[in-house]
């Protein structure tokens, strides 16, 4: 059942008290898989999220309203370093799923084997294919079909095969999808089986509640053991009505790679090895579009539908889509004067597996400071992604490239489309994003070493587990979300298991 926290506060302004079984932090990939696995184990379980339930009518496809009301601090929020990178992330019941394109890749061969190396038992080969296989079904995760891919992604697709590299239709758990491409701002058809519509339903079905507008502020400790959390009542608009505590035998953090560092910063916990909100890593992305002799229409198509990855690099290239409105807040100079052939403009994205290393840490406002400088490595390799793309535009008969940099124009050739495209671009000049956040209570054998044990719980406190993207010890190179969900899931039964 899904219960807005802040009805339910006593009038008398008492926090509003809960005891249970388990009591899991965040609904997003990580929380709803951990959510469904105990409650099915007969465990009661309360999730609490910080933001509100959706349903898919109630989504409007424009960024203003979309960046307000899901993602978290308006959207704006960003990493500091040698430039400002934003670093989006999903708010309300379903988490980063809510606003997710929706793909879905299982964790490479090459990386589970690195990861296994670390101690992690879950990444040995075969180890997760069970559940993985689970959480895909139940997803409905399937390939894109090129009638709703569409011209932007089949432009792409034939300039691939036009250079003789391999590449597919992104598989995507969208089971009910129109190809409207603004999963960005939540899917107004519900044809996207995010978590709040499949996972965290399973979850309910078994009994679990989900609090709603309920910011979890502190982890709470007794007697050397967890014994739940406490935190602030938000009304629907985000203003404080209240406090609330819930008491728990176990409890499992789940609010994402960013939010699970902060609120153990926040409550001065299991940070013995000096890691808590290190280790940060993301898959930085840029991206480049195209004008073609024909129309592409990218508003029209999946948002995400095709891919290549060039494994050895560490580079995933994926089609992108997004409104008009979008790309003109994103590249205005750029579309200036180009506005007029806008329904003859294709779009393409492209993300690295990071080197760089960056930290999560509280700032004096309870926001996150985020710290993470790309190094040079890095950013050739967003250099060397530019290069392939426009090599593939090219390859598919656009009429102008762009090279993808700030402060240039389209133009006619592939050569003076590569030209600035040296391993010398400096970092302002790339228009850079991030994604995924990773890495920031990592798992390993060492107290000294890690945050967490390989099994999910936490090294320092008795009680306390996580469940989410922060757990992984890099960055996982494909879109995370179902591993995320697997890794949840594994963690999870080990919990059901222990009883
Ligand atoms: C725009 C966008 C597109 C993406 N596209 C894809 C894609 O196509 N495929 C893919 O695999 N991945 C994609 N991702 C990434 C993927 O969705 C995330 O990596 C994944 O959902 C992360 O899971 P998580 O459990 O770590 O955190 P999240 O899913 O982010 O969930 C965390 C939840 O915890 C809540 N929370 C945090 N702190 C607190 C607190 N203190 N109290 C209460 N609640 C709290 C948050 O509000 C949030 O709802 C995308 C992400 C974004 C933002
Ligand atoms: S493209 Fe449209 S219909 Fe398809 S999953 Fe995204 S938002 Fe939903």
């Amino acid at each position: 059942m899904s219960i807005a926290g802040h009805e339910k506060a006593p009038r008398d302004g008492s926090p509003l008290r809960l005891v249970t079984d388990v009591c899991i932090v965040g609904t997003g990939a990580g929380g709803a898989a951990a959510g469904r696995v105990l409650a099915a184990a007969n465990a009661k379980v309360i999730l609490l999220e910080e933001g509100r339930r959706w349903r898919p009518t109630q989504f409007v496809p424009k960024p203003s309203v979309a960046y307000r009301n899901l993602y978290q601090e308006g959207n704006t929020r960003v990493m500091s370093g040698k430039s400002y990178i934003p670093l989006p992330g999903g708010r309300g019941v379903g988490g980063s799923t809510l606003v997710n394109s929706g793909i879905c890749f299982r964790a490479p061969e090459r990386v589970r084997r690195r990861w296994q190396s670390f101690g992690l038992d879950w990444a040995a080969p075969g180890e997760l294919d069970s559940i993985y296989d689970d959480i895909e079904k139940r997803l409905f995760v399937a390939p894109t079909a090129p009638d709703i891919a569409r011209a932007n992604n089949l432009i792409f697709k034939k300039g691939v095969e036009a250079l003789g590299v391999k590449g597919d239709f992104i598989s995507r758990n969208a089971p009910g999808c129109q190809g409207c491409g603004v999963c960005q701002f939540g899917c107004p058809t519900g044809g996207k089986a995010s978590v709040d519509l499949t996972l965290l339903r399973d979850a309910e079905e078994d009994g679990a509640d989900i609090y709603t507008g309920c910011r979890v502020e502190r982890v709470l400790q007794e007697h050397g053991r967890c014994v739940g959390v406490e935190g602030t009542l938000l009304s629907p608009d985000d203003r404080s009505v209240g406090r609330f505590e819930v008491r728990a035998e176990k409890t499992v953090l789940a609010g994402s790679a960013v939010g699970t560092p902060m609120l153990l910063w926040q409550s001065g916990l299991c940070n013995r090895s000096g890691q808590v909100g290190r280790n940060l890593h993301v898959h930085p992305g840029t991206g480049t579009i195209a004008f073609f002799d024909q129309d592409i229409r990218l508003w029209s198509g999946v948002t995400q539908g095709y891919y290549v990855e060039m494994e050895d690099e560490g580079i995933t290239i994926e089609t992108f889509t997004s409104t008009p409105e979008t790309y003109y807040a994103l590249a205005g100079p750029t579309l200036a004067g180009n506005l007029a052939k806008m329904n003859r403009m294709a779009s393409c994205g492209a993300m690295i597996a990071d080197r760089t290393s960056g930290t999560v840490r509280p700032s004096g406002d309870g926001r996150a400071n985020i710290e993470y400088s790309l190094i040079d490595e890095d950013r050739e390799r967003l250099v060397q992604a530019l290069r392939f793309v426009c090599k593939v535009y090219a390859a598919a008969g656009a009429a102008e490239l762009y090279s993808g940099l700030i402060g240039e124009r389209p133009v006619k050739t592939l050569e003076e489309a590569l030209r600035p495209l040296t391993a010398g671009v400096p970092l302002h000049a790339l228009n850079v994003y991030a994604s995924h956040p990773m890495g920031t209570c990592r798992m390993g054998p060492d107290p000294d070493e890690a945050v967490v044990r390989p099994d999910g719980r936490t090294h320092d406190l008795p009680g306390l587990h996580v469940a989410d993207g922060s757990l992984f010890p890099e960055a996982l190179g494909v879109n995370p979300q179902i591993t995320i969900m697997a890794v949840a899931t594994w963690v999870a039964r080990r919990i059901a298991k222990a009883g």
